[in-house]
């Protein structure tokens, strides 16, 4: 037996050994059994899953049983025991019960109840067509699986043959490009497959906004809210996008409550992990780190070999070897651009009917290398865009808000968003901490100025231009 002391120095050790978020998606949803184990060199350990479980005996047993021989002083096995989180969570409820009634006037923060005469079927709305289409492409065997992604893939695929929403909600995230939506769509199409009776709605959190914010206007937000309900697995793209959305944010998060109520499966993507999304509520930002939350990597150089000599082979174009590997090595960190890269090379070599060289990948792609040549840095926007405008590089951090600052400010975001791969939260951050809604609203604002107003163009223009040594 372990005691409890004993437990939490184990987890102690173990979130010292293992990434936070292998800690947080493996070891803090363990519990120590109550109940003495059946050996008394045993302790027993619950675990949610079966999928859990399997994968912990599969990977981590061995540390497990060396901490607690560290922790215990004695050697002691571990046997696991799946213990369904909806029973853990029953218990959860049932203790909560107990604090708010004794706790009394405090409003009770149930999930939504739904009347009775509006819940069963799906009302016809017309949003179930709400949903992006699946991209045909996007599943499961065209996936190419390396480190980055193992653990992604084969949780997503967990997630795809289970019907017992084990993991819910299931959160996938990380950079742009990575295949996040490629994973979902797949998983989308495996139920789809095997299981046509579940009612899958896939849809961007740009449609959800926009669904949304039709339904207030129609006041017809019921609708709304049943239709989301009336679905057996619910995944939304982006969900970054939400964030900053209050409105929006408390309807996602009465609709999510509701369906992990029902134990409906919740599936969600975004740029950042539950926890570093900025924006968003600390309740949701709990809540959604409640089920599996998942990084892909950036793929290793072997990784994007193979997914470019798959990539090729369905486009029917010959890759040499040190081809492939010219491009893996130039293109490394996203790939939808390793994709777009082949694509034009293919395109080429079938006009031409010649076989692609490095030479000819080199000329071919050249805009797209240019950009990965000069690493243009936040800093040196900042520093170039004060000196241009006349104006100190303080004024990029502080929050001023004169005409005569902020332009120059918004101007030095586009260029932040447009010469470097730094997302719209990194480039907040480095703005004086602001909102990554407010870099985007500067970009569009930039956009829509260098079509309307040529003197700006001809500013963004020449600081670009500057700003690449060109
Ligand atoms: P994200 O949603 O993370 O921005 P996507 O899922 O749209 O990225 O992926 C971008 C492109 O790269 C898609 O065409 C996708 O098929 C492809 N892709 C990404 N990762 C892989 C992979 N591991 N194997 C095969 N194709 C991939
Ligand atoms: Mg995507």
């Amino acid at each position: 037996m372990v005691n409890t002391t004993e437990w939490s120095q184990l987890q102690g050790w173990l979130k010292t050994k293992v990434s936070d978020d292998d800690f947080n998606s493996w070891f803090a949803p363990l519990k120590l059994a109550e109940e003495p184990a059946p050996e008394p060199n045993q302790t027993t350990v619950l675990v949610p899953t079966r999928f859990m479980r399997d994968w912990i005996l599969q990977h981590y047993n061995d540390l497990i049983e060396e901490g607690l021989q560290l922790v215990t002083e004695r050697p002691l096995s571990v046997s696991y025991l799946v213990k369904s989180q909806v029973e853990q969570r029953q218990q959860m409820v049932a203790q909560q019960k107990t604090e708010t009634a004794t706790s009394a006037p405090q409003a009770e923060i149930a999930p939504e109840q739904q009347p009775a005469q509006t819940a069963p079927k799906a009302p016809n709305t017309g949003i179930v067509t709400a949903g992006t289409a699946l991209d045909p492409r996007f599943t499961f065997d065209n996936y190419v699986v390396g480190k980055s992604n193992e653990f992604a893939y084969q949780a997503a695929q967990r997630i795809a043959e289970s019907d017992d929403a084990a993991y819910n909600p299931f959160f996938l995230y990380g950079g742009v490009g990575l295949g996040k939506t490629h994973l979902m769509h797949a998983i989308a199409w495996y139920i789809k497959d095997n299981f046509p009776e579940r009612k899958v709605l896939y849809i961007s959190s740009e449609k959800f906004l926009y669904h949304f914010v039709r339904a207030l206007k129609d006041r017809d937000i019921m609708s709304f809210k049943d239709t989301f309900r009336s679905v057996d697995v619910l995944m939304i793209d982006d969900v970054q996008f939400i964030a900053g959305k209050d409105a929006t944010q408390e309807e996602f998060f009465h609709t999510f409550n509701a369906l992990i109520d029902m134990r409906k499966q919740v599936i969600l993507t975004a740029d950042k992990s539950p926890h570093e999304l900025s924006g968003i509520e600390d309740r949701l930002r709990s809540r959604l780190g409640w089920g599996l939350a998942t990084e892909i990597h950036t793929p290793s150089m072997e990784t994007r070999l193979a997914i470019l000599q798959k990539k090729a082979e369905q486009l029917g174009l010959t890759l040499e070897n040190n081809v492939a590997m010219f491009l893996a090595d130039r293109i490394q960190s996203n790939v939808r651009e390793l994709e777009g890269a082949l694509n034009r090379l293919a395109a080429h070599a079938n006009l031409v009917q010649r076989p692609v060289t490095i030479e000819s990948a080199q000329d071919l792609l050249r805009d797209l290398f240019r950009v990965y040549d000069r690493v243009v840095t936040l800093e040196d926007i900042q520093k170039k865009v004060a000196e241009f405008y006349k104006i100190k590089v303080a004024d990029m951090h502080s929050s001023g808000r004169s005409r005569k600052i902020a332009r120059p400010r918004q101007i030095a975001m586009w260029l932040s968003k447009t010469l470097t791969t730094k997302s719209f939260p990194e480039i907040g951050r480095s703005f004086g901490g602001r909102d990554h809604t407010t870099v985007m609203h500067a970009v569009k604002t930039i956009d829509k100025l260098t079509k309307d107003d040529p003197s700006i163009r001809e500013d963004v223009d020449l600081l670009q231009n500057m700003l690449q040594g060109r």
